[in-house]
């Protein structure tokens, strides 16, 4: 069922599916009116716009992919991070104590370079699942 608003009276109006873009007689005053599903209000300035009844929910599913995918970027950055972290930690200490800390340096910067980059990937999934939510 299509339900819908009269667009001379308000009357509310159901109608089966099949009559999607029909004419039909308004209950309520009788003139002639457009069955159409009730539009959100901030596409109520073009009444003529095709109806587009699935795509919120594709869209919305869209989104949450995307944050689910921005969400376990994240956690690896995290990870990758505190990895990076502690081998960084490790080879300072080394370091001050007088011993070689070897590529503990290096090792440490990739990851806390990878860190970075998984944290940027992230940020920008997490704009497209904004941008997919409109
Ligand atoms: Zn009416």
């Amino acid at each position: 069922m299509i339900k819908f608003e009269c667009c001379h009276c308000a009357q509310h109006i159901e109608a089966p599916d099949e009559f999607l873009n029909a004419l039909i007689d308004c209950p309520g005053c009788a003139r002639k009116v457009k069955v159409q599903p009730m539009k959100e209000p901030e596409t109520s300035f073009a009444p003529d716009a095709p109806a587009r009844v699935p795509a919120p929910n594709f869209m919305g599913t869209e989104s949450e992919k995307c944050q689910r995918h921005a969400f376990w970027l994240e956690v690896s950055a995290a990870l990758v991070g505190i990895v990076g972290g502690i081998v960084g930690f490790k080879a300072l200490g080394a370091k001050l104590a007088g011993d070689d800390p070897g590529i503990g340096f290096w090792i440490a910067g990739c990851l806390i370079g990878a860190a970075f980059w998984f944290y940027l990937i992230a940020q920008l999934v997490h704009i497209r699942a904004l941008l997919a939510k409109k």
